[in-house]
């Protein structure tokens, strides 16, 4: 439940349109940011023919989205956010308010988000991101100002509070910090700074802002900031509570909210980006292939007419097709994966295979992707406190059918075979 009122991002550094084989090579090995898929030496094999054919025929599936989203679920993602491949490092700071100073060990306020966040991004990225959480000031980062004097609230712009707050953290962690040495900042903040996150989610991501001060000559342009405790009061806070983080990375790496902002659930608690209370819950399979987590040969493209059959291995375990894509227009599509109960996924009720709509063209917050429910008004099957109830059961199971008939798209699940892998049919008219 946090907002994203993130600067504006930089336009300049976004990917040129795609108009070779040899172009979206480039484009596919650096949708992360990362060196991992270099030209010629991909673990797909991207420069083999094979690997060329394998990255051509995903070309229809690359979604992109208008330039004036702020964030777009397009693909591959556009430059300024951090990297979300290989060794990140997150320098993290614990900052308090003469207003409202920290109690105790600051670093007891770093174990409430650690190791647990890193080892969220562990599962979740099949071991590909290596999240270094770092504090080389392992105490609380007192500011020059009280809290109430930024003037920081639900939806507050970058400027001029956060502005100021940035460059206040800056300076007081300059003598001690190097930032080029980092790829992102956390500020996690005195958990008595602003209200309750019962009553407001103060936390935030400014993401990709590269009008951001700089210090050591960088701008600090991915900074996450986590306010109170997401406690509900359920005795769960110490085992889930830290979730907050890495949704607000998650924004870093260039994610955008999936909660829509009149309350209403369009994507339930199948992503960290739509809900990050209650019980422990993974990525999309979009997400994952956005994020670089995914090889060329773990996607598939539906995108010429006709009838084909795939296997689908459940999302969370390593290897193996994890998503089929099924284009309908330059900006959007239909995307199937398996969701099952596993890895960072710890309370599936109705395991199956999940399709919804990704739309480039929608901003965050405002709905970019919409889960299509099987079980349309059965009140669902979680018993789970902050889960949306109603999209748990969304996953169809084997026999059941998407249908889209405008379209002429039919998506139906034929089996499950005994080792949780699932056979899809997908047909085009
Ligand atoms: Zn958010």
């Amino acid at each position: 439940m946090q907002s994203q009122p993130f600067a504006r991002r930089i336009r300049s550094r976004r990917v040129a349109a795609l108009a070779s084989v040899t172009a979206l090579t480039l484009a596919v090995s650096t949708s992360a940011g990362t060196g991992r898929l270099a030209p010629g030496a991909t673990a797909a094999g991207a420069g083999s023919a094979a690997g060329l054919t394998r990255i051509a025929a995903l070309a229809p599936c690359l979604i992109n989205g208008a330039r004036e989203i702020q964030m777009t679920e397009g693909v591959p993602t556009a430059g300024g956010y951090a990297r979300s491949t290989g060794t990140v490092r997150a320098l993290t700071v614990m900052v308090d308010f003469p207003d409202a100073p920290g109690e105790g060990d600051a670093l007891d306020r770093f174990r409430e988000f650690f190791p647990q966040t890193q080892e969220w991004f562990h599962t979740a990225s099949y071991g590909r991101l290596d999240y270094r959480a770092e504090t080389p000031i392992p105490t609380w980062l007192r500011m020059p100002k009280a809290f109430q004097d930024y003037g920081i609230e639900r939806g507050a712009p970058f400027d001029p509070g956060y502005r100021q707050l940035v460059q206040d953290i800056v300076t007081a962690a300059d003598p001690t910090v190097d930032f080029r040495d980092y790829d992102l900042l956390n500020v996690l903040v005195s958990p008595d700074a602003g209200p309750s996150a019962l009553d407001t989610v103060l936390s935030v991501t400014f993401a990709g802002n590269g009008e951001a001060p700089t210090a050591d000559g960088v701008a600090v342009a991915n900074a996450s900031f986590v306010y109170s405790r997401q406690d509900d009061g359920s005795g769960s806070y110490a085992r889930t509570g830290y979730r907050v983080l890495p949704h607000e990375n998650g924004h870093v790496f260039g994610l955008p909210d999936l909660y829509t902002q009149d309350g209403g659930g369009s994507v339930g608690h199948w992503d960290i980006m739509s809900e990050d209370w209650g019980a422990n819950n993974d990525l999309l399979g979009w997400h994952k292939w956005k994020l670089g987590w995914l090889d060329v040969d773990q996607v598939s493209c539906a995108a010429t007419s006709g009838t084909k059959e795939y296997t689908l291995s459940p999302l969370f375990r390593a290897g193996g097709r994890k998503l089929i894509f099924v284009p309908l227009a330059a900006h959007t599509g239909y995307a199937l994966e398996v969701r099952t109960t596993g890895g960072n996924d710890e309370a599936v009720c109705h395991p199956g295979v999940l399709v919804y709509k990704v739309d480039a063209n929608v901003d965050t917050g405002r709905g970019p992707v919409t889960v299509y429910d099987a079980h349309r008004d059965s009140g669902g099957c979680t018993r789970s406190p902050n889960v949306h109830a109603e999209l748990s059961d969304a996953p169809f199971a084997p026999g059941e059918t998407f249908k889209d008939p405008r379209r002429k798209i039919t998506i139906e699940v034929t089996a499950k075979e005994p080792n949780g892998d699932y056979k899809v049919r997908v047909a085009r008219g």
